[in-house]
Formats: C-alpha cells, sequence, structure tokens
C-alpha cells in the first residue's frame, strides 16, 4: 500500500516539475530542439523497457524486509527536489553555474551546522563522505604537515587509503570490546608526540559504534591534536541524542560541537539520492587552503563561490535543491528526521531483545545507534560461519514477498570472545549476520523476520 502511495505521489507531482520548469524556459523564448538530438517515442519505448527490465535485477532497498546494507531510496520529496533542479542542470561549484541552487547549499549546510552545534562554520555538500573525509584530512595534513592521522581499526577503511593519497601516515588504533577506539592505546600513540589529528568516527559502518568523542576531544585538545569526526552514517542520530529509551548516548554527541571538523552523508540517514556528502570545518579560516586562481570560472559575482572552498570541481546543484526540499517539509529536529531516527532506533532495540532471548540466535553486541549484529547460537566458528553464510542466501530466496535481505560480516575469533560468546575459535575470522535498519517501515516487520530466521536456523 505504501509504495503504491510514494508512486502516486510523484506520478502527481513529476509533471509539475516539467510544468513549472518548461514555464520558466519557455520566457526566454521557444526554439527547435537540433534534429542530432531527437529520439523516436517508439525507439524509447524499447530502450525504455529495456532498462526497467534490467533494472529488476536488484534488491529491494525500500521495502521493509530489505534490512542489509546502508541502502534505501530517496524520499520522494528528494526526488522531486532532485529531478526539478536537474531540468535545469545547475553546477554548484560556482555561482555562474548555479546560483539558485548555491544559495540553497549554503542555507542547508547552515542547518548541518546549527544541528551539530557549531558557532562558526566553512562548509559545503561533496559527491560523497569519502570526498569529504578526503577534505578533511587533506586541511588536517596543511595544519600539521609532518605529522601522523590516527583513526580506529574500525574506522571506514577509506581514512587510511586516503591517507595514502595525500601522503600522509595513517595509524590504526585497536577498538575495544563495545566496537569503539581503545583510548588507553590512542593516550600511548599520542604521547609519541607523532599524531597531528585523530578521526572519531561517531557510528562505525560496521558495528554502528561511537567513539568517545567527548573523551577523545578533551585528550586530543591536552596534546594540542586536531579531531575530525566522520559521522557519514552517524551524524544524524545528533537529534536524538537525549539518552531517552528510543534516543541514542548524547555525550559523544554533544562533543561534535567542539571538534575541529565533521562530516555528515545526506544520502545515507538524510533521505537523499547518491551524490550527496557534507564536510564542515568549525573555524572559517581553513578556507585559505582552498585558495586557487582559475582564469575561467568566477565572474558572476564577489560573493563566496563553493568552488574557492571545495577540492571537487563540478558538483550538481540537484543535490542541493534535492536537501533543501526535503528539510522544508522535514526538517532537521527530533520531530522532523528525528522521527524516523528513533524509529529506527526502537526496531534495533526490539531485535536485540528477540536475540537476547533467542535459542538460535544471540547478539554480537549491543546496538548502539541502527545496526544490529548477531549470530547463530552454533559451538564453533567455523559452525558460525557456515551457518550465518546458509541463513544469508536462504533468508533471500524464494517468494518475493518473503524474502528477507541481511548482509554478513566478518569477525575475528578474538572478537566474538572478548565480547563474551563460548565459541569454540577453530579458525581466525568467521562470518556473522549485519542488519541496517535504517527504514522506520521495518520497525513493523521485526518480529516476522525474527521469526522466520530463527525456523531458518532450525532447519540448518
Ligand atoms: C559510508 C561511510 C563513509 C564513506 O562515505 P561514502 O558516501 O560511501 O563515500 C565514510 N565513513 C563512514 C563512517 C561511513 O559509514
Amino acid at each position: 500500500m505504501r509504495e503504491d502511495l510514494v508512486v502516486t505521489d510523484l506520478r502527481a507531482w513529476l509533471p509539475r516539475s516539467v510544468d513549472a520548469i518548461g514555464e520558466w524556459q519557455n520566457e526566454f523564448g521557444a526554439f527547435d530542439i537540433h534534429p542530432s538530438l531527437r529520439v523516436s517515442d517508439e525507439v524509447l519505448a524499447v530502450a525504455f523497457d529495456r532498462l526497467t527490465e534490467r533494472l529488476r535485477e536488484n534488491y529491494p532497498f525500500g521495502h521493509p524486509r530489505y534490512v542489509g546494507q546502508m541502502l534505501k531510496p530517496p524520499h520522494p520529496v528528494a526526488t522531486l527536489g532532485y529531478v526539478t533542479a536537474m531540468l535545469i542542470n545547475p553546477n554548484n561549484h560556482a555561482l555562474d553555474g548555479g546560483p539558485a541552487t548555491a544559495q540553497m547549499e549554503k542555507e542547508v549546510v547552515d542547518r548541518l551546522s546549527t544541528m551539530f552545534g557549531f558557532a562558526d562554520h566553512l562548509g559545503h555538500l561533496t559527491s560523497s563522505g569519502t570526498t569529504a573525509n578526503l577534505e578533511a584530512l587533506w586541511v588536517a595534513r596543511e595544519l600539521h604537515p609532518h605529522k601522523a592521522i590516527a583513526y580506529s581499526a574500525d574506522a571506514h577503511y577509506t581514512h587510511s587509503r586516503m591517507c595514502e593519497v595525500i601522503g600522509v601516515e595513517g595509524i590504526a588504533v585497536s577498538t575495544d570490546a563495545c566496537g569503539q577506539i581503545d583510548l588507553v592505546e590512542l593516550e600511548h600513540l599520542l604521547d609519541t608526540g607523532r599524531i597531528g589529528t585523530v578521526v572519531a568516527t561517531l557510528g562505525t559502518t560496521g558495528l554502528g559504534a561511537l567513539d568517545p568523542l567527548h573523551d577523545i576531544v578533551t585528550l586530543a585538545k591536552s596534546y594540542g591534536v586536531r579531531v575530525h569526526v566522520d559521522s557519514a552514517y552517524g551524524g544524524f542520530f545528533t537529534l536524538i541524542a537525549d539518552d531517552s529509551v528510543d534516543g541514542v548516548a548524547s555525550a559523544p554527541y554533544a562533543a561534535i560541537a567542539h571538534a575541529d571538523s565533521v562530516v555528515v552523508d545526506p544520502h545515507k540517514h538524510g533521505l537523499q539520492p547518491y551524490g550527496c556528502g557534507a564536510v564542515l570545518f568549525a573555524d572559517p579560516s581553513v578556507g585559505r587552503f582552498y585558495v586557487h586562481d582559475s582564469p575561467y570560472t568566477y565572474f558572476s559575482s564577489d560573493e563566496l563561490h563553493l568552488g574557492e572552498i571545495s577540492l571537487e570541481c563540478s558538483r550538481a546543484g540537484a543535490a542541493a535543491a534535492a536537501l533543501w526540499l526535503t528539510l522544508e517539509v522535514i526538517p532537521l529536529s527530533d520531530a522532523g528526521l528525528g522521527q524516523v531516527l528513533r524509529a529506527n532506533r526502537r526496531a534495533a532495540l526490539h531485535w536485540e531483545e528477540l536475540l537476547n532471548d533467542s535459542k538460535e540466535f544471540a547478539a554480537y553486541q549491543r546496538p548502539e545507534i541502527d545496526i544490529v549484529t548477531y549470530l547463530p547460537q552454533r559451538g564453533s566458528l567455523s559452525e558460525i560461519d557456515r551457518v550465518s553464510a546458509a541463513v544469508f542466501v536462504n533468508a533471500a530466496g524464494g517468494d518475493p514477498r518473503e524474502q528477507i535481505h541481511l548482509a554478513t560480516y566478518n569477525v575475528k575469533g578474538a572478537d566474538l570472545v572478548r565480547r563474551g560468546h563460548d565459541v569454540h575459535v577453530d579458525r581466525d575470522a568467521g562470518r556473522i549476520l549485519r542488519s541496517v535498519v535504517m527504514k522506520p517501515e521495518s520497525s513493523e516487520v521485526i518480529d516476522d523476520i525474527h521469526a522466520r530466521l530463527s525456523s531458518i536456523v532450525r532447519s540448518l
């Protein structure tokens, strides 16, 4: 039913995009499309049918029973905003390329900055969280040119890759039994004087763990070290960081306001289509590192062009329009986007309760946001690996109306043992199961999912 509604909404609204943009365009006078660009409806129909047929080769990312990776379609409002602006195709690199959407970008970045409690900021949208983190690490290198960058072993894999790209040593610090950065090891590392910047992750990609940013900020400041927060996945949870039953821990999130830079991905929990990350710096003077001289770009205005403060050149103005329109109707507040996140959080916590009462499964660790990790109750790591892999495959098969889509996650035997799982470690590492519960509708189907996965485990 709900999916019908979504489709119906866009059926009604997308023609309004075409009309509104067409009307504006016509003010400049009609012109004929060049023959080289004309495509007949018959030819297009054949190709379009092939496209939609090929797109069936996908997983149902928008369905509540897709609880696998960090994937879901954008909110229809975001799609509407994106498509409408895309009909003009502004480029947010320069005000010459997209004055309206560049202004929208500045407004949404202001809202993100307010959400994080930054007093002042310099920031912009990016194509991805990876690019956003790259910028933060690059600025970190400019400020501490000969020092290393530390992050936890569970930090996103692109941090070590981007350290290679910018020619800086990256050091992975061990995690503790909750998947958080080990503060004792971090302090030893800071003692050596080698570190210029610490990356704290709020919401690790694998486990959704929250590094204790409040402690990290205090520690790092005492060593004169920068702190960058990678909250590409978990950043929006700051809207519900109130320690309540369906909220998340307040202390790490409150500390973002005291960090030097932060990254968040609106294309993960901000209801946006891909192509929308964001980076914010607390000190606007870091803009000096971006200064470049381009003889062909900035002419229309003396105001700030976003390309003057970003590594990337061309960027979709449509991404800013999509986020702007979304935040007009689902604002960055507890009552707005927060309600989506609370539903996810309740679903994750309910699932954890079911796992804790289960004979077939055990929770790998407590979910700190909305990522649940769990394992079949088997005596050895090789059995856990075998059964997890089989559950992953079996659950996703058969009747589409019953399929459950999960993800797997690789753990070391030692990681299981230090989380209190009584397991015979007969191999180094193995797969367990992982579910990102990022669709609020999933909260309605967690009981069914758990019951079906349990019966699959019993049959294996
Ligand atoms: C997803 C993610 C990234 C990478 O972001 P992309 O938008 O996929 O490039 C970085 N860090 C964390 C913690 C993430 O979850």
